[in-house]
């Protein structure tokens, strides 16, 4: 699929039962399936945008989140069908950025990138 060529509805997913919707600034080119301990369970499939970038409506008044670790970022999901969203900073400073999960968006877009496997499991690097 051409870039230029994809239809705007791609731009736009939503949770299962449609309360938390986002909406990308631009179609993603790479998406990235990391195997640490948190994404792995959520099977998350994350493209990256500059946080505020992406439009995010019935957040935070129809979702839930998670705060682990080292406690810099939360990751959020729909607080009634349990869907992860995407995951944002927890203090966001210029230039942050956030990660969108593609699984809530139209397959079409999902055939479309390229996805990366990252490695935060264990090295920290990407495995391709
Ligand atoms: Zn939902």
């Amino acid at each position: 699929m051409d870039h230029a060529e994809a239809p705007s509805r791609l731009l736009h997913g939503a949770c299962h039962c449609g309360a938390v919707r986002l909406t990308l600034p631009s179609l993603p080119e790479k998406a990235t399936q990391c195997n640490c301990s948190i994404c792995r369970r959520l099977g998350g499939l994350w493209a990256y945008y500059e946080f505020g970038t992406v439009k995010v409506e019935g957040h935070p008044e129809h979702t839930a989140e998670y705060i682990w670790g080292d406690k810099t970022l939360r990751t959020v999901r729909c607080a009634h069908c349990g869907c992860a969203t995407h995951w944002e900073p927890l203090a966001p400073e210029a230039g942050a950025r956030h990660g969108v999960n593609l699984n809530n968006f139209d397959p079409e877009l999902v055939a479309a990138v390229q996805v990366r496997r990252f490695d935060g499991a264990d090295s920290w690097t990407f495995l391709d």
